[in-house]
């Protein structure tokens, strides 16, 4: 008899698992609550197909460009272009380094460094020179760094760079966990910014935006005959043959296996207790906005990223993505418009002042000369944000949550929750755990 497997979540994780095991004959069923592809969501703006959650991805390591190759989109994978990130405070902004590593500069020359003030630029090149211990025991990225280049170049970049995309504490999280094998090319190479060379992830992203990846999926899926149901599974309960899963269309599917391909906090309930007390004490997601706006016209605005460092002033927003700077195609497909993302802690404002606190904020972040009359379309989603894999308490979670699966048979779990945040991360657990169900 064919095997059935419920995978219980269609975001990316879980349609790559659901097709790994398709294409092995099993019987699939995916259950989704929401809409397939989850974190990677697109929305119709203006004409235009925009990527309202995951926009890029890490090319290290290969495992997107393998998972695209096979889906038959490799041809349209794309570099951004080299627009830049600024960090942002209420006195001014200042252009990271080119090159920077977590904004650690990597060129002590290069001429961004002059807005450090010249005592603060001379201190910085003694990386150069001082000898390569210094800093070798340092026990937190903030040591390293200070160690190395001074308080100002910690201050100026990599502080608000590791506060805003990791919401850590350069001075709380040691330098291996964000930089691997830092400390050993430092040694062999005699300085901090030569350790860090050449060695930034790169991004790739995708002509026409990451929605396509989603869509060969479900193609692919439909191909090999697998069921996708537009319904959340709110219980789980063993029976002779494996699992029941209740759906909220008040139906029940028996399968053999359940993959729990979306996070703790939206588990059906039911679960082994092990399980579902090391679900119940996951780190709570953090909730945060993504303000989308179409533009009628570039505004004179600068066109790069910006991180904002916390106490911003009067701009609410943590960052802001140029995305039709940042993306050729998009700004192919905007014509004259200009297409921008902003990132929020999540604000209780409704959506149309949210929108038009971003129009405000593009324009004190970017300088761009925009009021709500030159907005053509706008969006708000609202995410809830797993917690940074790199965060130090998140190993210890991962590890009781893999061993508490390994106890029940015939349960797996996947994604981005538990793998670590990012694409690459997400597919490769869904490989996985598609892996271990096979065997
Ligand atoms: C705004 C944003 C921007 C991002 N940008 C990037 C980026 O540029 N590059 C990058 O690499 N990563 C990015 N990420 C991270 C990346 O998108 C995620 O790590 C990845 O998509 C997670 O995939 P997943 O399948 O594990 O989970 P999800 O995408 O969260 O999918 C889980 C799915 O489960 C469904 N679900 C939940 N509960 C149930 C239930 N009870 N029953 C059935 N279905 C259920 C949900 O509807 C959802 O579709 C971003 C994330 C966000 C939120």
């Amino acid at each position: 008899m064919l095997s059935s497997t419920v995978v219980i979540g269609g975001g990316i994780a879980g349609l790559v698992a659901a097709r790994a095991l398709a294409r092995e004959g099993q019987v699939v069923t995916v259950l989704d609550a929401d809409d397939l592809g989850g974190a990677i969501a697109r929305r119709h703006l203006d004409g235009l197909d925009l990527d309202v959650g995951a926009e890029g991805f890490a090319t290290r390591g290969g495992t997107v460009h393998a998972l695209l190759t096979e889906l038959g989109v490799a041809d349209r994978i794309c570099s951004p272009e080299p627009v830049g990130t600024r960090v942002h405070r209420p006195e001014g902004s200042m252009r990271i380094p080119d090159g920077a590593a977590l904004g650690i500069p990597t060129d002590l020359a290069d001429p961004a460094l002059a807005v450090l003030g010249e005592a603060a630029h001379r201190r910085a090149r003694q990386d150069e020179s001082l000898p390569a211990a210094v800093g070798a025991d340092a026990t937190t990225l903030g040591e390293l760094v200070r160690a190395r280049m001074g308080e100002a170049v910690l201050d100026a970049w990599p502080r608000p760079l590791v506060r805003g995309v990791h919401r850590l504490d350069v001075d709380e999280v040691p330098p291996e966990t964000l930089l691997p094998g830092v400390l050993g090319r430092m040694a062999e190479r005699g300085s901090l910014a030569a350790a860090l060379r050449g060695g930034g992830g790169q991004l790739g992203g995708l002509v026409g935006g990451l929605g396509q990846v989603v869509d060969a999926l479900v193609g692919d899926l439909t191909t090999l005959g697998a069921a996708m149901v537009p319904a959340a599974a709110t219980a789980l309960e063993r029976d002779l043959r494996g699992w029941r899963v209740r759906t909220s269309r008040d139906t029940v599917i028996h399968a053999d296996r359940v993959l729990l391909a979306c996070p703790p906090w939206w588990w059906p309930s039911g679960l082994p207790e092990p399980v579902a007390a090391t679900g119940r004490s996951w780190p709570a997601p953090r909730p945060v906005d993504l303000v989308t706006l179409v533009l009628a016209h570039d505004g004179g605005a600068e066109r790069s990223g910006v991180i904002v460092a916390d106490g911003g002033g009067r701009v609410r927003a943590r960052s802001l993505t140029f995305s039709s700077a940042k993306w050729a195609w998009l700004a192919q497909e905007a014509g004259g418009r200009v297409v921008l993302r902003l990132t929020y802690d999540a604000l209780e404002h409704p959506d149309d002042d949210l929108v038009q606190q971003a129009v405000a904020d593009a324009g004190a972040l970017t300088g761009g000369a925009w009021s709500v009359a030159d907005l053509r379309a706008s969006d708000r989603t609202r995410w809830s944000m797993a917690r940074s894999a790199v965060e130090p308490s998140m190993a210890e979670h991962r590890d009781t949550m893999r061993d508490r699966l390994a106890e029940v048979p015939d349960l797996e779990a996947a994604g981005g929750w538990l793998a670590g945040t990012g694409l690459a991360w997400s597919i490769a657990d869904g490989s996985a755990a598609a892996g271990r169900l096979l065997s």
